[in-house]
């Protein structure tokens, strides 16, 4: 496995692989990787060829007084949890060579990204379509691997593929979870201990919103109202929203249909979650 630090040598590396007729599939991180991120880079390996992982904590989809700073970073261990996954080549760029100085153009999508983590990260999609452009015409694979754990970002990307016409599959993954339910993510390393007990709170909610509309009920309201009551039973949980959309157009609903996203983000003490499950009825 090589690692990467010029668009130049990405570039290199899949025109190579494209000469031998080699399919390749590509894997967006900001690093700090775990079995959340390690689940999409085997559904690649097993999708593709030639996996490529890009590490870059991409500092135009943080807003000012956001984590950039702290954000972890591990590049030794990311790379060895991806030359075991089976993947060929890690990008890790520097800010500077994904940005230069002058750098002023940006992909901004006007629906589906005004709600949820929209309304309180106004700028985020923007950066998030933003580098993902930018990394999609960088490597140009034949498809790309997102976690239905930003669920969200997942349709954000769909959707902007094909707005944008890129020939890439987007392939979306199912949320790793640790053994008591807490979505795997970057940001647990965060929390102390006892915020991290309290962290289960958004999965349980939701399971419980969840076997509420398993049961038959149809009133999003109530299913809102049920996440809403649970996360508020642990003292260190904050709410940012709890929301019930329709997956494709992440409008609200009155009336559970289809197929449907229940969304929470939820600050425990200091650090954001967030979490979800998708359901269709
Ligand atoms: P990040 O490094 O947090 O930007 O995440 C990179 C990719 O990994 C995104 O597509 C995420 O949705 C995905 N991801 C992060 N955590 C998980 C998880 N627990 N399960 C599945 N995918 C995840």
């Amino acid at each position: 496995m090589n690692i990467v630090s010029t668009i130049n040598e990405v570039r290199k590396q899949v025109k190579e692989w494209r000469k031998q007729g080699l399919s390749v599939g590509l894997v967006p991180t900001m690093g700090y990787l775990h079995e959340g991120h390690k689940s999409l880079i085997d559904a690649a390996v097993k999708g593709n060829d030639k996996v490529v992982v890009s590490v870059f904590v991409n500092p135009t989809q943080f807003a000012p007084g956001e984590d950039l700073e702290t954000y972890p970073r591990d590049l030794d261990r990311d790379a060895a949890l991806c030359e075991q996954a089976g993947a060929a080549l890690i990008f890790h760029p520097e800010p500077s060579e994904m940005y230069h100085r002058d750098y002023s153009t940006y992909v901004d999508m006007r629906t589906l990204t005004q709600g949820l983590c929209g309304k309180t990260r106004p700028t985020h999609f923007s950066g998030v379509c933003t580098v993902v452009s930018k990394l999609f015409h960088i490597v140009q694979p034949d498809r790309a691997y997102f976690g239905q754990k930003d669920a969200q970002q997942l349709a954000v990307i769909r959707h902007m593929v094909e707005d944008l016409n890129f020939d890439i599959k987007i392939i979306g993954c199912p949320i790793i979870r640790e053994e008591d339910g807490l979505a795997k993510s970057s940001r647990n390393t965060y929390l102390n201990e006892e915020e991290r007990k309290q962290a289960v709170i958004l999965n349980r909610a939701l399971q419980k919103g969840k076997e509420q509309i398993e049961s038959g009920e149809r009133k999003s309201l109530e299913i809102k109202q049920t996440i809403t009551q649970t996360i508020e039973t642990m003292p260190l949980a904050k709410i940012d929203y709890v929301e019930v959309v329709d997956f494709q157009t992440l409008e609200s609903i009155e009336e559970i249909k289809g197929e449907i996203l229940a969304a929470v983000a939820v600050y425990i003490g200091k650090t954001r979650l967030i979490d979800n499950f998708i359901i269709r009825v």
